[in-house]
C-alpha cells in the first residue's frame, strides 16, 4: 500500500504485512499529529500553508510530498484511503464523495470513447443508470448479462471491451460470481475486471485475490454501518488508481475529511459488525425458509442456493442481505412490510439497524417490466438488510408481517 505522508505514518507499511484484517481495519493507515492524539485526528482544512515561497513550489512540482488543497490532498482522507487499501490488499485507494462518484472515476479515468463495457443484469440501479444514460453518451457502450452465465458472459465480449464490471453477491437474489473465471476471461481480452464489494466489505471478501483488478465501495453502507455519511472508494493497483486520482484531483468528487473521520471510526467496528450481520442473518434465512407463506429464500448460506458452494470458496461469511418471494404479489408484500414495527422501512442497507424494502417498487423501480423480469425481481420478492439488533427481536417483528398475511383486517394494529 502507499502512503503519501511517510511522515506521519505512525506504523510502518513492513509492519501490517501479514496482520489480520480484524487488526488492519483498526490500526492500518493511522495518521498522528505532534500531539500524539490516540483517536485519529480530522483535518477540517481547505488548504494548507507552506514555510517559504520554494516550499510552496517543491509541492506543487511535487518535489517535496505534503499536503495542498484538500480536493486532492487530506490527512484524514489519506488515512482513510491508507486503511481500506490496507485491508482490501491494494496497493493504493483513492476516497470519493459516494459510492456512484467511485464507478463514475473510476470509468473516466479508465475508459475512453469507442469502449464497451460488460456489466451484470441486477446491479445497483444508478450504476445502471450511469452506465446506459451517461457513460453512452460520452462513447462507451455497455452490455448487461447474467451474472452467473459464463456463457453470455463471454458471448458478450467485444474487441473493444476494455472493462468487466459486477456485484457479487448481487442484490436482492444474492447470486454469486465466479470471479476467478470472469477474472481470466477479462485479462484474456486485455480487459479490467471491476468488482463492486459493497456486499462482503474486505472482511468477508477481498476481490483483488480472485483476480478483480479494481474494487468499488460505497462507503454509505456497511463501511460506515450506522447510516451516517456518503462516501466511497476505489482500490487497486497504483498504476490504475494513479489515474483514478488524477480524474478525481480534475473533477473534484471528493470525500470530505469530516466524512472521512467517520468512516475510519466506521472501519474499527466493521470486523465485529460483519459477523453479526451474518450469525444473525443466517439464523432469519433458515427461519423465514419454514414459514408457510413463504416461496423462496434467497440467501448464499443455504445449502438450497445454487452457488452455495462458490460463495463458501469466495467468501468467509454469507453477508446481511437476504431475500424472500412470499406467496402472492404487492399487495401480500406491502402488507406484510407495513406490518412491522421496529425494522425501518427503507431502501438503505449495509446498516446495524434492520431495513425492510420491497426492490420492484423501490430499488429496481426504473427498470422496465421485462429487465425486472430478468433480474427476478418480481411484484412478491421483499428485502432485508439484516442489522444487528438480537435476532429474536427481529423475528418477533417478522412475525407481526406474517400474521398480517394470514388475518388481513387486523395485522396492522
Ligand atoms: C449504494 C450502492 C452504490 C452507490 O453508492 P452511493 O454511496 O449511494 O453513491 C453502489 N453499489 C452498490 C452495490 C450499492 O449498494
Amino acid at each position: 500500500m502507499t502512503f503519501r505522508r511517510e511522515q506521519n505514518v505512525w506504523i510502518p507499511e513492513s509492519d501490517l504485512e501479514g496482520m489480520s484484517v480484524d487488526t488492519l481495519a483498526v490500526r492500518a493507515g493511522q495518521v498522528r499529529t505532534g500531539e500524539l492524539e490516540h483517536s485519529d485526528p480530522i483535518f477540517p482544512t481547505s488548504s494548507f500553508v507552506y514555510g517559504s515561497a520554494a516550499q510552496a513550489a517543491a509541492r506543487f512540482g511535487g518535489d517535496e510530498p505534503g499536503n495542498i488543497y484538500s480536493r486532492f490532498t487530506n490527512p484524514t482522507v489519506q488515512a482513510f484511503e491508507g486503511r481500506i487499501a490496507a485491508m482490501e490488499g491494494g496497493e493504493r485507494a483513492v476516497a470519493t464523495a459516494s459510492g456512484m462518484a467511485a464507478i463514475l472515476s473510476t470509468c473516466m479515468a479508465l475508459l475512453k470513447s469507442g469502449d464497451h463495457v460488460v456489466c451484470s443484469r441486477g446491479v445497483f440501479g444508478t450504476t445502471n443508470v450511469l452506465f446506459q444514460k451517461y457513460m453512452a453518451k460520452f462513447g462507451v457502450e455497455t452490455s448487461f448479462v447474467g451474472l452467473t452465465d459464463l456463457e453470455e458472459w463471454a458471448a458478450a465480449v467485444r474487441p473493444e471491451t476494455r472493462m468487466l464490471f459486477i456485484e457479487t453477491p448481487s442484490n436482492p437474489l444474492c447470486e454469486v460470481a465466479d470471479m476467478a473465471a470472469l477474472a481470466s476471461l477479462a485479462h484474456a481480452n486485455d480487459a479490467l475486471f471491476v468488482v463492486d464489494n459493497c456486499f462482503c466489505t474486505p472482511v468477508l471478501q477481498r476481490p483483488l485475490e480472485h483476480g478483480a483488478d479494481i474494487i468499488i465501495h460505497s462507503a454509505t453502507k456497511y463501511l460506515d454501518g450506522q447510516g451516517r455519511c456518503v462516501g466511497g472508494v476505489v482500490v487497486g493497483p497504483s498504476k490504475l488508481m494513479d489515474e483514478v486520482y488524477g480524474f478525481l484531483r480534475s473533477a473534484g468528487p471528493t470525500m470530505s475529511p469530516f466524512n472521512a473521520w467517520v468512516f475510519l471510526k466506521g472501519l474499527e467496528t466493521l470486523p465485529i459488525r460483519m459477523r453479526a450481520h451474518c450469525d444473525n442473518a443466517v439464523e432469519l434465512a433458515l427461519w423465514l425458509e419454514q414459514q408457510p407463506a413463504v416461496e423462496e429464500v434467497f440467501y448464499a448460506g443455504l445449502q438450497s442456493h445454487p452457488q452455495h458452494e462458490l460463495a463458501k470458496k469466495q467468501q468467509s461469511g454469507f453477508g446481511g442481505v437476504l431475500s424472500f418471494r412470499l406467496k402472492g404479489g404487492r399487495q401480500e408484500a406491502w402488507s406484510f412490510i407495513d406490518a412491522t414495527r421496529m425494522i425501518s422501512i427503507t431502501a438503505n442497507l449495509g446498516d446495524v439497524k434492520t431495513t425492510i424494502t420491497h426492490p420492484a417498487t423501490t430499488t429496481h423501480g426504473r427498470l422496465s417490466p421485462e429487465d425486472k423480469d430478468a433480474a427476478g425481481i418480481t411484484e412478491n420478492l421483499v428485502r432485508i438488510s439484516v442489522g444487528i439488533e438480537a435476532v429474536e427481536d427481529l423475528k418477533t417483528d417478522l412475525a407481526r408481517g406474517f400474521q398480517a398475511l394470514q388475518n388481513p383486517s387486523n395485522g396492522n394494529v
